[in-house]
């Protein structure tokens, strides 16, 4: 089913607009200096409540930039103020401008202690008029500050010139163009395209005329569909062209297969459908998903087919652009890391090995329309690993097929469940141990069926059963 919001947050992010507004802070040493520039960069009238100050703030009051009280704190200090910062080196001061702040409902920070606080400062990247604020929800500060390298690398100077460029362009944008989805459509473009770099190389004058012109010419967005293949469940096996894609998509169509931290990296404001897989009867047909993404598109959105693993790996993907091509709708297939290759790598099992395999094959298990059991022809192969798809529910008969098509019932078998997610499993046996062992643990789809020799290679790779597979035979038998 599609999600709900969990509440997970420890914070809601947000900015103040403090300009002119009345603030103070308790302490005047050089962590109240820290707090209090910080507050008049975002245009604080701020009073700074100490009996002795530090070189920084009586620099600053001297200046004329903030307003010193001289004095012991009191709680009456706080009346009228819209923001409070408690930074003395006395807990028990500290404690009480939370107190007092609290008490008025202000805003109140104090430093280094959330628990005194209602609000936490994030570690701030500043490209005015762009800020990028980093939290780490006071976990560690240490993070908080590598992340803001990070950011500080990757977001060039010339951010802030362009997002003033664009404030500044805003309203004319709209006089030229007034449907605001080819607006959104044109100022993406503008970020990734040479506008961009012309203000990155300081010509703004020149990036200005060339906005003009791409706000006057006035065209319908062509819609366009990407099948993006999201890997077998952990995001960061995404790859970078699918994540490219997801940010800039208007709207993301999901399946059960995709997990909600992989959708959750879409771009924020676009509009997400769960749109299920056939057998759930809470789920579009598949007639329906194609007949949608078309619709979509037709509308001049960027529609992102999301599915698990890849989109053509027993995914649908080629039916889907089938449609998408019957009905003249531009696309394109971003492939996904399968489930096999994910399920081997984080279960530690080679799909290949010089000694073992020469052959993968990948098929389903998945019983037939008619409801007869999979036929799994011409599986069986010397030096051949076989990987079973949806497999799960017909285990016994899979089994039966194999042997039936001489494999030994000896042969080392995986079940992989949840592969690559923090819940995966590995259960290993044999072709005859795995179905009853399947049902004692449980075993629930997704989950793939490794068979072959390379599966006694399966050794202690992460999440993989510690017990190697001879004893667990036994302990089978
Ligand atoms: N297109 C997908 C497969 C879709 S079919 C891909 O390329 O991976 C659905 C089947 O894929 C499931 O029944 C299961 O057998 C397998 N599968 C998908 N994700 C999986 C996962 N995280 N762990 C184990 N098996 C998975």
């Amino acid at each position: 089913m599609a999600h709900a919001p969990k509440a997970d947050r420890a914070y809601f992010g947000a900015f103040l607009d403090l300009k002119g507004k009345p603030g103070v802070v308790v302490g005047a040493g050089a962590v109240a200096a820290l707090k209090a520039e910080a507050l008049l960069r975002s245009g604080v009238r701020l009073t700074v409540v100490a009996p002795q100050a530090g070189a920084r703030i009586a620099e600053l009051a001297l200046l004329g930039a903030l307003h010193l009280e001289k004095k012991r704190f009191q709680p009456g200090d706080l009346v009228g103020a819209e923001i409070v910062i408690g930074a003395t080196d006395d807990p028990t001061v500290n404690e009480a401008v939370s107190i007092a702040a609290r008490a008025l409902r202000i805003p109140v920070n104090v430093a280094d202690n959330a628990a005194l606080s209602t609000f936490i400062m994030p570690s701030v990247i500043d490209r005015p008029p762009l800020q990028i604020a980093v939290s780490t929800a006071g976990t560690s500060p240490v993070l908080a500050r590598k992340l803001r390298t990070i950011i500080e690398q990757a977001v060039p100077f010339g951010f802030g010139r362009l997002a003033a460029l664009m404030g500044r362009f805003r309203s004319r944008s709209k006089q030229l163009e007034p449907d605001p989805e080819v607006r959104r459509r044109i100022w993406e473009d503008v970020i990734d395209g040479p506008i961009a770099e012309l203000v990155f190389c300081g010509d703004e004058a020149a990036a200005a005329g060339r906005l003009e012109r791409e706000f006057s010419r006035n065209e319908k967005a062509e819609g366009f569909v990407s099948l993006v293949g999201a890997g077998p469940g952990d995001p960061e096996l995404l790859t970078l062209r699918a994540l490219r894609v997801m940010q800039r998509a208007n709207v993301v169509l999901y399946d059960h297969l995709v997990s909600p931290a992989l959708v959750d990296l879409a771009r924020r404001d676009a509009e997400r459908l769960y749109v299920g897989k056939e057998q759930d009867n809470h789920s579009l047909p598949q007639r329906e998903i194609n007949a949608l993404m078309v619709r979509l598109a037709r509308e001049g959105k960027r529609v992102v087919r999301l599915k698990g693993g890849d989109p053509f790996m027993f995914g649908r993907g080629g039916e889907e652009i089938d449609a998408l091509a019957a009905a003249g709708i531009r696309f394109e297939v971003v492939p996904g890391i399968t489930a096999a290759a994910g399920a081997a790598a984080y279960a530690g099992i080679p799909l290949t090995h010089r000694d073992h395999a020469d052959a993968c094959v990948f098929a389903t298990g998945h019983a037939r329309k008619d409801g007869a059991p999979p036929a799994l022809d011409g599986l069986v192969r010397p030096r051949q690993t076989i990987v079973i798809y949806m497999g799960v529910g017909a285990l016994a008969a899979i089994r039966d097929r194999l042997v039936a098509q001489g494999l030994a019932a000896a042969t080392p078998c995986a079940l992989v469940e949840k592969a690559t997610l923090p819940e995966q499993r590995v259960i290993v046996s044999t072709l005859e141990g795995i179905t009853p062992l399947a049902a004692r643990e449980g075993v629930r789809p997704p989950a793939l069926l490794i068979v072959g020799d390379v599966v006694r290679l399966c050794s202690g790779a992460r999440a993989c059963e510690q017990r190697p597979v001879e004893q667990r035979e036994q302990a089978e038998g």
